[in-house]
């Protein structure tokens, strides 16, 4: 497996570093028996620190060259789901328990997969994922900058994220183009109740369509002009501002003025 020619389009950047292995399953703080999802093994180095924290551990890998390594060094120990984790039914395989996802995750599934797990939220104890430290920081950005936008609206709402640390390009093989980081997803406890969140959603995604625009010009895709003039009478956000500069708290007194009129 030495000579095993890494496929760059499945995000195949391998870590070395056992240390940093052990920091994230230490973050994760995996229990003995606990559920947990670890997306893309690889050659299996997060999940033999898994193995030996004694939890009940599926992965999932989409490549069966993969699989006889996998199969060889892990057997038993782990369930192992020879599959694209975006193809997968979750609904049919969730148990009753909750789960914990640790994962090195490959780079091109990063944004679907994060929204798939805020999607089900509530079977999630806690996420420990390495990712692309530019997508890190657009997690845990602040309203108004660059960063700003959807996906930290979204991880925000569900999850109360943690930049927990960076990771040199240089620790993997082969070493990607750009440095990585290790975030943390907990479930929030205060999470806002609302009670169409697709509508929300969709709310805030036509917000930010075109982010030069004002909200007025957005919110044109789904409202007519009239209902426009009308809301910008009573709705408490100035709808000359722009999706971007809208916190989280804003964004729900607009979706209640919206289901108002
Ligand atoms: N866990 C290993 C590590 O830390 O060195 C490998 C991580 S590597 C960044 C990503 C892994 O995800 C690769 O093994 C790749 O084949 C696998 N993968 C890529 N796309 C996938 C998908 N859609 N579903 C499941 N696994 C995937």
């Amino acid at each position: 497996m030495n000579n095993y020619h890494h496929k760059k389009k499945l995000g195949q950047h391998f870590l070395k570093d056992k240390n940093i292995i052990r920091k994230i399953v230490d973050i994760a703080d995996v229990q003995e028996n606990e559920y947990i999802w670890e997306i893309g093994p690889g050659k299996g180095i997060l999940t033999e620190e898994l193995i030996n924290r004694n939890c009940n551990l599926t992965c999932f890998e989409i490549d069966e060259n993969l699989y006889p390594l996998l199969e060889d060094s892990f057997s038993n120990k782990i369930h192992l789901i020879k599959k694209d984790i975006l193809k997968v039914n979750w609904e049919e395989i969730f148990p009753h328990e909750q789960i914990k996802i640790v994962a090195n995750l490959p780079f091109q599934i990063t944004s679907p997969f994060l929204f798939r797990v805020a999607k089900y939220a509530q079977h999630f104890s806690n996420v420990v994922v390495m990712i692309q430290k530019e997508v890190a920081q657009r997690i845990n950005a602040k309203v108004g900058t660059k960063d700003y936008g959807i996906l930290t609206l979204k991880m925000q709402y569900y999850f109360t994220p943690e930049y927990e640390f960076t990771v040199k390009s240089h620790l993997f093989k082969p070493a990607p183009k750009v440095d990585s980081a290790v975030i943390s997803l907990t479930p929030r406890m205060d999470k806002p109740e609302i009670e169409n969140e697709k509508f929300f959603w969709h709310i805030v995604e036509t917000a930010f369509r075109n982010r030069r625009k004002m909200l007025r010009r957005n919110l044109r895709e789904i409202i007519s002009k009239a209902k426009i003039e009308k809301l910008n009478e009573y709705c408490p956000i100035d709808l000359s501002r722009r999706g971007e500069t809208l916190n989280e708290k804003e964004f729900i007194e607009l979706y209640k003025a919206i289901k108002g009129l």
